[in-house]
Formats: C-alpha cells, sequence, structure tokens
C-alpha cells in the first residue's frame, strides 16, 4: 500500500478533492487509482457521462418509508442489493445513508430521512452501512450535522445548545459511527453556532473523531467548502466535486507559508488512501460489466445489462420492502382487505402514474416503474386530479425561474448545472404552492366531477392520493402541510358517496388531513413506495401482505402544532433550536397536544395482545436492566407487529421527555402464536446530556419503562429505582447557589453539598 510519505505535496493535496463531480484523484506515478462515488440512498444514481442523466438503476422506498418498517433486516437487504448494484455500474461510494432529525414535517428533504427518532434513525442507518459495507460499496452517512432544512440551507447557521445536540441532532450519527464504521461521512451545508459544518473543528474532529474515534474519511457535501484550508485544518479530508486544482493549490500555498502543518495533510491523505483501497475492486471490476457492455445516455439497459443488474430479483425485493412499509393508519368497520367480489373504483392519477420518489440527488432512473391501475384490470377509473400541477401553470414560470436562478446563481466554485436544477426544482414547488393552495382550476373542477360519476357505480372507492414531486425536494422546503386543494376537495366529494372510502397516500413525509380524513373509512400509507410499490399496494389492499408498518414521524392535526413553529426557518440567517430536545412526539407529549396519528402508530388486519412483562436489574452500577414480556397474535391472519420501549425519567433535575424510545423490535407471528421479546438496556438508556459536566448522565431515581404497540398506545407498564452513576459525581447546584449555603437546597440532603462544593476558601488554597 501507498502512504502520504510517498507522495509529493502537489500530490498529496491533489488527492484531497475530486477530479470532477464524481471521480476521486489518481495518482499514475504511483498507481494510485481513482475511484467513483455515486448518489444514493433509495438505489443508485450513477451518471452517464452527460449532466443529469442516470444509469438506470432499481427504485427502492425511500428512506422515509423504510423507516416506517423499523426492520433492521429489511433495510440491510436492501442495501446490500444496491451495493450489489453500485459494483456492477462501477461505483465504489454510495452517498447514503441519511440520518438527519426530521425537526419540523415541512423540511422538503424529510422523504431522505428515517425519522424523527434518533435511535430509530440510527438502528437503520447501522442496518443500511452494514449492509453495503457486506459487499465491498463504501457508504457516506450524511448529511452530519443539522442540517434540518433546505430554505437557505447553505449559509443558514443552527443555534443549538450542546444537550440539544448529543441527545437529538448527533445521536443517530454517534451510534452509526460507532457501531458500523462508515467509510464516510458528509458533512453538511449548513452553519452550526456560526461555523459552516465543513469547517467545524468541533464537530468534524473533537466531537467525530476525539470522542467518537472515528478514522473514516471526512467529505464534503457537494460545494460545501467556503475556504479550504480553514476546512482542512478542521478535519475535512475530501473536497467534492474538485475545483480543477484551484484548491489544491491554497493548501500546497499554504503549508508553504507555514500556515498549515503539513501533519495534518499527511493524515488527511492517509485516510482518503486507506479509503481508496478499502474501495479499489481491482482494474477488472472497477468500471463494472454493465458499463463494460456500454450504456448510452438515456439508453435502456440491455437484457444481458439487466440480468447483471439481477433487475427482476431486486424489482421483487423493491417490492417486498415497500409492502414491509405500507402503514395502515385507519380501517374502520375492516374495510380493508378489500372482498375480492367487490365492485372498485380506482380514482387519482397516482394509480395510472405512480409516486415512487422524490426531487433531487436522491432521484434514480428506475429500471421499471409498477403502476396499481396494472394490478386492478378489472376495476372502473378516472384520474380526478393533474399528476403534475405544473402542467396548469406552466405560463406564469419562467419569469419565476429567471428570478430564482440569478438569486441562485453559480458562485464560480460549481458547476453552473446545479443552479438551474435548483431553480427547476423551486420553480416546480411555486407550482405545486399555488395548485394547493387553490382555487381550483376549470379543468380540475371537471376532473372532480367526472371522477365522482365513475365512483357512484362503485361498491367500494379507492382514491390514490398524496403529493406531488415537486412538494418534496431537495433545496426547498413544504410551505403546508396539506394536500394539494384539488385533491382534498375530491376527497370530500367523494366522501359523501354512500361507498365506503379508501384513501391510499403516497408522500414522503407526514400530511396534515383535514377536512377529508373522518370522510375516510380507511387509509393506508404508501409513502414514496419506490419503482415496485403499486404491486406491494395492492396486496396489502387485497390482504396478501398483512400491513405491519408504523409511522416512524408525528402526523400533527395542523402546522401550527408543530415543533419549532416559530422559529422555522430561521431569520437573518439563524434559526433558534428554541424547543430543544423537544421534536416529534417529544413536543406532542411534552404539551399534551393532540395529534392524527402519533409516532409509532400502524394498524394490521390482525391483533396483539402483550402481557408477562419483566423487567430486571442486572447490574445497577453499570445501569444494566432487561426488560421482557410475551406478544401473541390473537386475530386469525399472520402478521408483524412492531414492539416499542420508551423510557421515562419523572423526576430529572433537567426536563426531559416525557418518554423517550430506547428500542424496538419486529416480530412476526402466525395466529395464536406468541413470542419473548427481550430488549437490553443501559446507562446510556436513562441517561441524558449534562453541561454541567460536559458528558452523559444517569441521575438515580426511579424510571418508567412502557413497552407498547406506539408512542401513545402503551399496553405494559412498570417502574425501576436506579443509583446515581458512579462514574460522575453526584449533582451539585449551579454555584451561584453557594451564596444560599446553607440553605434549604441543603436540608435534607446535607451530605453532599457539604462534602462536594468546596467552600470558595477552600477552593482558594
Ligand atoms: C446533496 C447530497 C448529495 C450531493 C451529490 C448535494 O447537493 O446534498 O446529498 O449526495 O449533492 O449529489
Amino acid at each position: 500500500m501507498r502512504t502520504e510519505m510517498d507522495l509529493t505535496l502537489e500530490e498529496k493535496a491533489s488527492l484531497l478533492s475530486g477530479h470532477d463531480d464524481w471521480f476521486t484523484e489518481a495518482v499514475d506515478r504511483l498507481g494510485i487509482p481513482a475511484i467513483e462515488v455515486g448518489d444514493g440512498p433509495h438505489g443508485l444514481r450513477k451518471e452517464t457521462g452527460v449532466d443529469m442523466v442516470w444509469v438506470p438503476a432499481t427504485g427502492f422506498p425511500t428512506a422515509s418509508a423504510m423507516g416506517a418498517s423499523w426492520d433492521r433486516d429489511l433495510v440491510r437487504r436492501v442495501a446490500a442489493a444496491i451495493g450489489e448494484e453500485a459494483r456492477a455500474e462501477g461505483v465504489q461510494v454510495v452517498l447514503g445513508p441519511g440520518v438527519n432529525m426530521k425537526r419540523s414535517p415541512l423540511c422538503g428533504r424529510n422523504f431522505e430521512y428515517f425519522s424523527e427518532d434518533p435511535l430509530l434513525s440510527g438502528e437503520l442507518g447501522i442496518a443500511y452501512v452494514e449492509g453495503i459495507q457486506s459487499v465491498g460499496v463504501g457508504s457516506s452517512l450524511k448529511h452530519f450535522a443539522a442540517n434540518n432544512q433546505e430554505i437557505e440551507r447553505t449559509r443558514i447557521s443552527v443555534e443549538a445548545d450542546d444537550r440539544t445536540l448529543r441527545e437529538i441532532y448527533l445521536a443517530a450519527f454517534e451510534r452509526v459511527v460507532k457501531t458500523a464504521d462508515p467509510w464516510t461521512i458528509m458533512c453538511s451545508y449548513n452553519r452550526l453556532r456560526g461555523v459552516h459544518a465543513s469547517e467545524n473543528h468541533w464537530l468534524l474532529t473533537t466531537v467525530l473523531r476525539d470522542e467518537w474515534g472515528y478514522d473514516g474519511v471526512v467529505v464534503s457535501d457537494w460545494n460545501a467548502v467556503h475556504h479550504r484550508v480553514r476546512a482542512l485544518a478542521a478535519g475535512l479530508d475530501l473536497e467534492m466535486p474538485g475545483t480543477g486544482g484551484v484548491t489544491d493549490k491554497q493548501i500546497i500555498d499554504a503549508v508553504r507559508a507555514g500556515e498549515l502543518d503539513e501533519r495534518i495533510v499527511d493524515a488527511a491523505v492517509s485516510r482518503v488512501l486507506r479509503l481508496v483501497e478499502r474501495a479499489y475492486p481491482g482494474p477488472e471490476l472497477v468500471h463494472g460489466p454493465i458499463m463494460e457492455l456500454g450504456v448510452a445516455p438515456g439508453d435502456r439497459l440491455s437484457d444481458e445489462q439487466l440480468a447483471l443488474l439481477r433487475a427482476d430479483e431486486h424489482h421483487n425485493l423493491a417490492r417486498e420492502a415497500a409492502a414491509g412499509c405500507i402503514t395502515l393508519l385507519r380501517n374502520e368497520n375492516a374495510v380493508l382487505p378489500l372482498n375480492p367480489d367487490q365492485r372498485v373504483a380506482v380514482i387519482g392519477a397516482f394509480a395510472a402514474h405512480a409516486r415512487i420518489q422524490g426531487g433531487g440527488s436522491s432521484g434514480v432512473d428506475p429500471t421499471r416503474v409498477d403502476n396499481a391501475l396494472d394490478f386492478l384490470p378489472e376495476a372502473l377509473y378516472a384520474p380526478g386530479y393533474v399528476h403534475t400541477p405544473l402542467d396548469a401553470y406552466q405560463d406564469d414560470l419562467d419569469a419565476y425561474l429567471a428570478a430564482h436562478d440569478a438569486t441562485f446563481a453559480d458562485d464560480g466554485t460549481g458547476p453552473a448545472r446545479r443552479s438551474a436544477a435548483l431553480a427547476r426544482a423551486l420553480r416546480l414547488a411555486a407550482a405545486a404552492e399555488r395548485v394547493a393552495a387553490g382555487p381550483l382550476s376549470a379543468r380540475a373542477e371537471s376532473l372532480i366531477e367526472d371522477a365522482v360519476v365513475v365512483a357512484r357505480d362503485a361498491d367500494v372507492i379507492v382514491v390514490f392520493a398524496g403529493l406531488p414531486l415537486a412538494f418534496e425536494q431537495e433545496a426547498d422546503d413544504r410551505t403546508t402541510l396539506a394536500l394539494p386543494a384539488d385533491q382534498a376537495e375530491l376527497l370530500r366529494r367523494l366522501g359523501e358517496l354512500p361507498a365506503p372510502l379508501v384513501v391510499v397516500l403516497s408522500n414522503g413525509a407526514a400530511v396534515t388531513m383535514d377536512p377529508w380524513h373522518d370522510r375516510a373509512d380507511a387509509i393506508v400509507e404508501a409513502w414514496l413506495p419506490g419503482q415496485a410499490g403499486a404491486g406491494a399496494v395492492v396486496d396489502v389492499l387485497l390482504g396478501r401482505v398483512n400491513p405491519s408498518g408504523k409511522v416512524a414521524e408525528t402526523f400533527p392535526l395542523a402546522v401550527e402544532d408543530t415543533p419549532g413553529y416559530v422559529t422555522w426557518t430561521g431569520e437573518r440567517g439563524t434559526v433558534l433550536y428554541g424547543e430543544g430536545v423537544f421534536i416529534g412526539y417529544r413536543w406532542y407529549d411534552a404539551l399534551r397536544r393532540p395529534v392524527r396519528y402519533p409516532f409509532g402508530h400502524g394498524l394490521s388486519y390482525t391483533s396483539f395482545a402483550y402481557g408477562e412483562l419483566d423487567v430486571d436489574l442486572i447490574d445497577a452500577a453499570a445501569g444494566a436492566v432487561r426488560v421482557s414480556c410475551t406478544v401473541t397474535n390473537t386475530g386469525r391472519v399472520a402478521g408483524r407487529e412492531v414492539v416499542q420501549l420508551y423510557v421515562g425519567d419523572p423526576d430529572a433535575a433537567v426536563r426531559r421527555p416525557e418518554r423517550e424510545l430506547r428500542g424496538f423490535e419486529k416480530v412476526a407471528l402466525e395466529p395464536g402464536e406468541s413470542t419473548r421479546v427481550v430488549f437490553e438496556l443501559s446507562s446510556r438508556d436513562f441517561a441524558y446530556w449534562d453541561v454541567a459536566v460536559d458528558d452523559w448522565r444517569r441521575e438515580g431515581g426511579e424510571f418508567t419503562i412502557e413497552v407498547g404497540a406506539s408512542s401513545r398506545d402503551p399496553r405494559l407498564r412498570a417502574t425501576i429505582e436506579l443509583p446515581d452513576d458512579p462514574r460522575i459525581a453526584p449533582l451539585v447546584p449551579d454555584e451561584a447557589l453557594l451564596d444560599f449555603k446553607p440553605s434549604r437546597f441543603t436540608e435534607g440532603h446535607p451530605t453532599p453539598m457539604s462534602q462536594a462544593i468546596p467552600s470558595v476558601d477552600e477552593q482558594e488554597h
């Protein structure tokens, strides 16, 4: 293996930025090859060599869907399949998974993230990284850190306190880094407490490397580097895309001028060399057998290439994955599964042209796309609404594009096409928002009329609704949680008909459901289910698959209820995370707010009983606790249940969430079958980040343990008493309180106060 010792300073600097958009730099003199990275994470997005034209690959459900599966094994298998496709197409590192938290459901990129909860995100992140790296392809854990909105994503400064960062925004990254060793980690665009993530030494070195022990490569998000030398000194190894040597020269000059210690360059180079060594598959495989056969931009793959991709097998896996994600939100009077004798009216343009993924860098060119209508040939059909709202608003959008393209014009550090893509995304979003707000066009009215006429003849009405592509885009956030106005009106009108109404939703993140919710007898959340999702939806509708997804993000009643609503998306370049650790269910529980569907909710065609809770203290000092219970399938069909464990600390010295997810298991049970579910907890599961000691603290006292079917459906409850963590000094009052000695704070607690805090006189000696 080559080391940094063999290289000249120029060669070293060259290795620290890309050759172009997707390749690292080679050093031919020493036989150091380039490796190729490609976008993910829901399928491979390899560029053909022509801008924005991609080689076909399998489109799997997006991360928010996979989050709802709560299924580590499923995520691992999907990631391994994406890794196999990367090998077949000659990509050595896939840019994913994303484990950012969903601070607000309005974030336009939430479809790319698993959950509002760090444990669930972290566990699925581990599964993804382990899955893809098991086939010899690297991952890139992203976007590190606190990239929770798209508006102003390249300049917004996140102001969050240490506890909020540690417990919420860094926790999933920490879990994945410590467990799964992602080969690379991608820094985010935003600033964190005033400093860009790409230049944030505290984030990239103090926390990531010194505390968590990360020894892989830190790569920049695309064009996220603003000052190359500062970024390198902060811990950013690889700048992407390349800058044609401009920033390499800055590194060289800084070393020569004595402004940058060459050992920092060497450390970064050695990490990049290790990545190349890990990822390079050898000269015969580096281009990938599919590419060796030739793929012209825009071409479909040949049968031989599809076979090399294992396209059929992966399509089936994508269908299985979508089935595991689908979440049955509501099922009044057991209207689902459908009865085979019923005359079904299928309404909704998404039934004919499925919504499979979100917009932006994660978009895959799918090998094929299934549509629900293909699986329901007997059904009556009407589109009900326009598939792409842009169609209706083409006229006034060019002006919008021109205006925004100017704002986002290329600043000389990146390829111009990125600003064009961004502007296009914004243009689409603007169009979609107009549709969402109404008033309805004559065309929209007539599509609704036609749909009502078709639905009148049916025994059951199944509406495929959801968010148009433009609503869920990288580089833009949503302005509303509602469905487009034409869809909402369609649902309201169809709900007035006597036949039961089933709503199938395709959206990558939570939506609000007024005014139509109560008129829907059943609601099936299909998420953005990937290229094979339609078959899985029909399987659920017909009862061939028993749904087992549970929402990994709270569905609120109204956008005004959502965490961080009043500070979203910041002002004058800063966004204050004033709600602290209270995001997602932590927020709604603290406020005792009703929600539409709570975190962890999802129905099944069978029922499950919970019993025989045991909570055993294994090792008090280590905080090791074993929780176990029995879960039984009490219904008539086989099914899968996500058993969730929540811990609460009602008497803590700081305000803590009422309950926090600390374990989950997905179990498959035949009718009448029981299983024992066991969770192992450790000190950290009871701890909070204590700013007074800059460390995790497990305070002694009583903790609540809840095991249940959702965050608001606890089935079993217990409490457990734990001692103070002996590794950490007992809690002492704030220094300011010393003035009050002896005071009411010491009454009843004489020992720790007087012993733990030296008097001012003692301190001076
Ligand atoms: C996105 C990343 C992506 C990269 C490369 C960036 O704009 O934020 O998630 O991997 O582009 O396309």
